[in-house]
């Protein structure tokens, strides 16, 4: 695994792969994939701190791909902006948001982002605009490149009324999702309908269904959790069993959002 410090490192890691007929993979923290027990046979480049920029602008925030979504979240709220303050429960990197196109109560990150730092596999930068990224629901379809950088238009607004909106969304999460236990994430996208997907699997009497060590969460039955001794692959049956449930039960074809990568 390599962290890079700065854009080169990102640019010589691709450069290293290519040569060696390396497969790669970019990771930000981790928190919506599932690796498979075999790992992963290639480079992870893994952006964190080094490109984690975070600088304002007037109202435009230019933040590196590295920095944790909580803290872009909390940096703007500071400063009296809004536009990203109600991701403050987001576990993620900007990039890893950027690329998945994360949100949470109403808000997504197509609605901010105006412009994209992006490196393709050649190495190449490239800028793009919002208009260039085909944003939709937990999706960038930006492809195989590496954000590096993203420019957010924010709005300004008073930092004690971003803190309390904070505040509360904050303590519901806490409440509502399973915070403090190992877990991939959202497992699957919500289908569109009056019914998310936690509502579906709960509505399929699945609450608590477990396989070894993987549970569905019963704090949230969008999340699958790790009590100890999970395998990916008892993580992977679940999410198979959960799928053909629903779909059996209640005629929905859900549809993943974590990835899977690895062998
Ligand atoms: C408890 C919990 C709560 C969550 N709540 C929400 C929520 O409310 N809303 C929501 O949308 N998500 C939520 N998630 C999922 C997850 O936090 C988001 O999708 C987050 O944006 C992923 O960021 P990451 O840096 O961890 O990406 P990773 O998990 O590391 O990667 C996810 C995907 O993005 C790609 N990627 C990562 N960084 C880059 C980059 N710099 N350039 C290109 N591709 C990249 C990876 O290759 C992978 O395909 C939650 C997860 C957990 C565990």
């Amino acid at each position: 695994m390599l962290n890079p410090a700065e854009v080169e490192d990102v640019e010589k890691a691709l450069q290293f792969a290519q040569e060696k007929g390396v497969p790669w993979l970019v990771l930000g923290l981790g928190s919506n994939v599932l690796v498979k027990d075999g790992g992963f046979p290639g480079l992870v480049i893994r952006l964190g701190k080094g490109l984690d920029k975070f600088e304002m602008k007037g109202a435009t925030a230019i933040v590196g791909a590295g920095m944790p979504t909580p803290l872009l979240a909390r940096r703007t709220a500071d400063a009296g902006f809004a536009g990203v303050e109600r991701f403050i429960g987001i576990p993620g990197t900007v990039g890893g948001g950027v690329y998945m196109n994360a949100g949470a109560h109403g808000a997504e990150f197509a609605e901010v982002v105006t412009e994209v730092t992006v490196m393709d596999p050649k190495g190449k930068l490239k800028q793009l605009t919002r208009k260039q990224i085909p944003f939709k629901y937990r999706a960038s379809g930006l492809g195989q490149v590496i954000v590096l950088e993203a420019k957010l238009g924010l709005g300004e607004e008073a930092p004690a009324k971003l803190k309390e909106v904070q505040g509360r969304l904050f303590r519901w999460r806490k409440a509502g999702t399973p915070f403090d236990q190992p877990c991939c994430g959202s497992v699957f996208k919500n289908p569109g309908g009056p019914k998310t997907a936690g509502m579906l699997i709960e509505e399929a009497g699945l609450k608590g269904f477990r396989i070894g060590g993987a549970h569905v969460s019963i704090l949230h039955a969008n999340y699958i959790v790790n009590t100890g001794n999970a395998t990916a692959a008892d993580v992977l049956k679940v999410i198979d069993h959960v799928r053909k449930t629903v779909a059996k039960k209640l005629r929905v074809e859900l549809e993943l959002e974590v990835k899977v990568i690895g062998v």
